[in-house]
């Protein structure tokens, strides 16, 4: 399938502008020219911060009503065209065609959670006479839009992870630009057209496609922008907060998360889990479960079980239904996967299975004995790769999952209810599953990190907090309160 966008350029406040200047958009697969997209210049991000200040004032101004309509518009115009969506984000990204549609269908519940959310933004009365002199006066907070929100999208999940912020930013009546991942800018204009049929005032959103490394800055540094939402690595992170300045910054970074398995543990759950934790996406999968942290009395027996279930991996074309795993999104990341599990190796890792590399796919790698100062123990390997470690008891399973500079989900499968507990107080991440993997997720909950796993949280409502701001009202009131 040759994909509708062909030649329909960015969003820029309601037009479809082409440019001559553009970016292929390839399939990750096979190196194949799916489209291009329009390289936008810096006149092109100041044209549509311009738009947006005008669509700030729209947003703020039109009735919830009115949003919960045009999200649940957006929502059903995906539903009646979700294989076309599904397609987009199997072919310009690297999730199997399975993955993709399931991605479809969370971005339409993002949205629809969004369209509750609206009617849901409230404040409160304050009691005003708490304090002496002051009780003649009444008064209230209520929530109110914060102007233009940046939005700066990975490639990983096109399309829900742009649905997470163009939905509660258009819920608490904001204007919002969107700037995708370059490898894959498709899925987001896709969004782009289903709020246009939804009947969104145009200049409330745009999608703006190019370089984040050339046209970045101009968007990240703009006084009339008001907040930066930014899902990515952590480098480039931290990169944007410096130069964000006086601006709000929600950070939803990557991670290397842990999972715990105590030998009480349902075994087969926790080793089916952890293998679909592992290479979900080929591991390019924030949550993706990177160390596995086993009780030794049932150490040899998981690693066992884990390489059998590894080995069962359909890896292979991504559009066909019986493929569990497609390529990385680009050789060249393929070949940093490879390179730090080269030197893990070096260094005196073994190979259980995989660490074979054929252009962008990188076959399902299990390692054992990794020292723990490799680059793949410390950093987030973002790729099909896990390791497993043998530990003596409970506390230094939980002193090995923190102590690396991530903290975004964990998992611990046990029966123990205490070990639980100290698990949940002890993890220091934004999120723990009992007898889940750390790659849990759904759409209503908070999601965020701490360390270098973020700033903030999201999970609609929780981004709705963060794209408003409280605004107290107070009434004087002139007449003596008499009993
Ligand atoms: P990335 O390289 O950090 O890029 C993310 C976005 O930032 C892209 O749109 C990129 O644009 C843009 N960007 C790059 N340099 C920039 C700059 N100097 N100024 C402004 N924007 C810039 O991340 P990725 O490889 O696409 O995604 C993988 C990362 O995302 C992983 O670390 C993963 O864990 C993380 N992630 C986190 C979550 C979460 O919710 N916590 C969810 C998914 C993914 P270009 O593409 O044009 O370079």
């Amino acid at each position: 399938m040759k994909t509708e966008l062909l030649g329909m350029g960015m969003y820029i406040a309601g037009e479809w502008i082409t440019k001559e200047e553009t970016i292929p958009v390839l399939n990750p697969q096979d190196n194949s020219f799916i489209t291009s997209v329009p390289a936008a210049s810096a006149e092109d991000m100041l044209f549509a911060i311009e738009k947006a200040k005008e669509g700030a004032k729209i947003a703020a101004a039109m009735p919830v009503h009115q949003r919960i309509s045009i999200l649940n518009k957006a929502a059903n115009y995906i539903n009646e065209n979700k294989e076309e969506y599904a397609i987009t984000i199997a072919e310009e990204g690297s999730k199997t065609i399975l993955q993709a549609r399931a991605e479809v269908k969370r971005c339409i519940q993002t949205l629809q959670i969004s369209a509750e959310e609206a009617r849901r933004i409230q404040g409160e009365t304050i009691p005003f006479d708490q304090r002496e002199g002051s009780e003649n006066r009444v008064g209230y907070y209520y929530r109110f839009p914060i102007g233009i929100i940046a939005a700066i999208t990975p490639f990983n999940d096109p399309l829900n992870l742009v649905a997470h912020k163009v939905g509660p930013a258009i819920a608490s009546g904001n204007a919002i630009i969107v700037k995708p991942a370059t490898a894959t800018p498709l899925s987001a204009l896709l969004l782009a057209k289903a709020f246009e049929a939804a009947g969104l005032p145009p200049k409330v959103f745009s999608v703006i496609t190019g370089h984040g490394g050339e046209i970045g800055d101009i968007l990240i540094t703009h006084p009339d922008i008001r907040m930066v939402s930014f899902t990515g690595g952590l480098e480039t992170g931290e990169n944007i907060a410096h130069k964000a300045g006086l601006k709000k910054i929600s950070m939803e970074l990557g991670s290397n998360s842990p999972v715990i398995v105590l030998k009480d543990a349902d075994f087969e759950d926790a080793v089916e889990s952890t293998v679909s934790g592992a290479f979900y996406a080929a591991g390019q999968n924030c949550l993706g479960v990177q160390r596995v942290y086993i009780e030794r009395d049932i150490y040899d027996e998981f690693c066992s079980s884990f390489v059998a279930r590894t080995e069962n991996y359909q890896v292979g074309d991504k559009m066909l239904e019986t493929t569990d795993m497609g390529p990385m999104i680009s050789e060249k990341e393929a070949i940093r996967v490879e390179t730090w599990v080269n030197e893990a190796v070096s260094k005196g890792a073994k190979i259980l299975t995989g660490g074979k590399r054929q252009g962008a796919y990188y076959s399902p790698t299990v390692l054992v004995d990794v020292p723990e100062d490799c680059t793949i123990a410390q950093q987030e390997v973002f790729g099909p790769v896990v390791l497993l470690y043998a530990v003596d008891d409970f506390a230094s399973a939980i002193e090995k999952s923190n102590a690396v500079n991530y903290g975004l989900q964990a998992g611990i499968f046990t029966r123990d209810i205490e070990r639980a507990f100290e698990a949940i107080e002890k993890l220091n991440v934004g999120g723990i599953m009992i007898n889940d993997s750390s790659d849990y997720r759904i759409d209503g909950m908070p999601f965020g990190g701490v360390k270098g796993s973020g700033l903030g949280r999201e999970g609609v409502k929780f981004a709705i907090q963060e794209m408003t701001e409280p605004k107290v009202v107070n009434f004087k009131l002139n007449y003596k309160r008499t009993v």
